[in-house]
């Protein structure tokens, strides 16, 4: 945290505030169709530090925005296959 050039390299949380997180993951499948914006970028993932949690919310940030206006997807997917983020204990 020291480092000026670690920049995002790793991200920490407050104690209690993991499902506060994981409520963001949710906003694109609960909340976008509303406001029309659409989060995807390691901020919005709980195993940030990586590319690869930066990938799977840009993936769910285009699933969710291709159901909200109605494309149609390939092989039969819908949104009841895709899991649900779950947010509380
Ligand atoms: C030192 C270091 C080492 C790392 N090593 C690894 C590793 O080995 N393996 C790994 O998987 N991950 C690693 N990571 C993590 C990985 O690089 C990040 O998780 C990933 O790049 C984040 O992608 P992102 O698209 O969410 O954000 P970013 O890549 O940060 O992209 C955000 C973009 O938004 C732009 N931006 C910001 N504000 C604005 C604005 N107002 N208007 C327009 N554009 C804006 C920025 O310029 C930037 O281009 C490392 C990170 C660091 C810092």
């Amino acid at each position: 945290m020291t480092d000026r050039n670690a920049l995002g390299c790793a991200k920490l949380y407050r104690p209690g505030t993991y499902y506060d997180a994981v409520s963001l993951m949710k906003y694109n499948r609960d909340l976008s169709a509303h406001s029309g914006l659409y989060l995807a970028g390691e901020s919005f993932s709980v195993d940030a530090g990586w590319t690869e949690p930066c990938l799977r919310t840009a993936l769910d940030a285009v699933i969710n925005l291709c159901d909200k206006t109605s494309a149609s997807f390939n092989g039969g997917f819908s949104l009841a296959h895709y899991p649900h983020y779950r947010v509380g204990k």
